[in-house]
């Protein structure tokens, strides 16, 4: 079936933070006059890493504090639409290739990378839709995956950094229900944990208003408030009738590079300035004390010395994820897996800003023997694509945040829905998808 691009249209709307970002609709046709249409939202960071693909914004100071995105509408609707309009690409990969050398830059900063994922992502959809396919099938039949495998969540139900105003270094502090059957049972315990917790923070007198992705943001007095937060998710999980390193783990991202000091391999943190090898031995006790099975960005974006270090004393008992470090980039990850540095990476694909280059990162990971966790950004929207492409790709993991806030749930019904819909063939992994393959 040849299916030509018969219309583009690109629009701004709002993300859960408020602040404008691009939707795009992509219609399909066959040989046959039938029509397909896909529609994609593109997310937006906060704590972003240095090398990720451009994300083009206005910089109108009169429009949305300077934060409008109506050059990437404009380019999408000037320069991809009269390229794309008519042609029949054989794959998604094909597409993906020709929008990328469309822009010619390293970064996309010519197009915009949101600009060009929101047609990218549209493009998927419209195709899952002309084959009648669910999106998570037609992206695992991209990906040469299997398509049957639901993610185990990382919830991050207390948020701190960039995502709220506490005064907490660490960014996310995540619970991790792995010890269960299937992923709804995982979620079910993940979110009573998170009603348990918002109990103990009233009784605390703590506040429970919410950082960016949902999770509590409450400020802790005294001197060691990273301590205090994973004591009290250890009697959340306790309260809640679970085990804390059997039934529920817990998990970090500390986006150290917001908090590493002027100098090289240093860091602020708790009122201190700390060397990289004192950052390693704080996480080391945190996961002896606290079973923490995953930590993310432990160390800054430039700290690759730092990096050797901490890989080599954690890494054979620990997941290490690199986010800022990687941002999605098959560059930087082949020099990661060259130099032993983490043994997993997160995905996002407006990192990178293409399906295809998502995929390619992705293989290259699993190719090392590096785990891949598919992640949102903590401006999200309705969208819940990267649910289908944690299930498409077999990721096996996910961070889609706690368990409020629709632009989190949006991603967590979806995978109930997909799961439902494999039904006996869903494999839930659980505490394995953590494990060396
Ligand atoms: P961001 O945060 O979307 O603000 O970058 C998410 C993360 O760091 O994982
Ligand atoms: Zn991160």
């Amino acid at each position: 079936m040849r299916l030509k691009i018969q219309d583009i249209q690109a629009r701004e709307v709002l993300d859960s933070r408020g602040f404008p970002t691009i939707e795009a609709e992509l219609l399909l046709k066959t040989d046959k006059d039938q029509e397909y249409l896909g529609r994609a939202i593109v997310p937006s960071g906060a704590s972003t890493g240095e090398g990720e693909a451009l994300e083009l914004r206005d910089g109108d100071k009169k429009r949305y504090l300077g934060k409008g995105v109506l050059l990437a509408v404009q380019n999408v609707r000037e320069k991809i639409k009269p390229n794309l309009i008519g042609k029949n690409f054989t794959t998604q990969f094909e597409l993906d290739s020709y929008l990328k050398n469309l822009d010619g830059t390293e970064n996309k900063s010519k197009l915009g990378a949101n600009a060009i994922l929101s047609v990218s992502l549209a493009y998927a959809r419209a195709e899952a839709s002309s084959k009648k396919l669910p999106l998570y099938s037609h992206l695992a039949s991209l990906f040469g995956a299997k398509g049957n495998i639901l993610p185990v969540p990382l919830m991050n139900i207390l948020n701190g950094g960039r995502h709220a105003d506490n005064g907490l270094a660490v960014q996310e502090f995540m619970i991790v229900p792995c010890g269960f059957q299937k992923f709804s049972e995982a979620l079910r315990a993940g979110t009573e944990v998170f009603h348990n917790l918002k109990k103990i923070l009233q009784e605390n007198k703590l506040s429970t208003g919410l950082g960016d992705e949902g999770g509590f943001a409450p400020a802790f007095q005294g001197d060691k408030p990273h301590e205090q937060v994973l004591q009290i998710l250890s009697l959340a999980i306790e309260k809640s009738g679970y085990r804390l390193g059997t039934d529920i783990f817990l998990a970090l991202d500390a986006a150290a590079s917001e908090f590493c000091a002027d100098l090289p391999g240093k860091y602020r943190f708790e009122g201190k300035t700390l060397s990289y090898q004192e950052m390693t031995a704080i996480y080391q006790t945190w996961m002896q004390k606290y079973s923490i099975i995953s930590i993310e960005d432990g160390l800054s974006e430039h700290d690759w010395e730092g990096w050797g270090y901490l890989t080599k004393e954690l890494g054979s008992k620990c997941q290490l994820v690199g986010d800022d470090l990687f941002v999605t980039n098959s560059v930087y990850l082949k020099k990661g897996i060259e130099q032993n540095i983490t043994n997993a990476i997160l995905i996002k694909l407006n990192q990178i800003g293409t399906i295809k280059e998502t995929f390619d990162t992705m293989k290259l990971a699993l190719q090392a023997g590096y785990k891949n966790v598919i992640s949102h950004r903590s401006g999200e929207t309705e969208d819940t694509f990267i649910a289908d492409l944690a299930v498409g790709t077999g990721a096996s993991q996910i961070k889609t945040g706690s368990a409020s806030r629709t632009d989190r749930i949006a991603k967590y019904n979806q995978l109930l829905r997909i799961e439902e819909q494999l039904g006996s063939q869903a494999i839930f992994l659980g505490r394995k998808a953590f494990e060396k393959v």
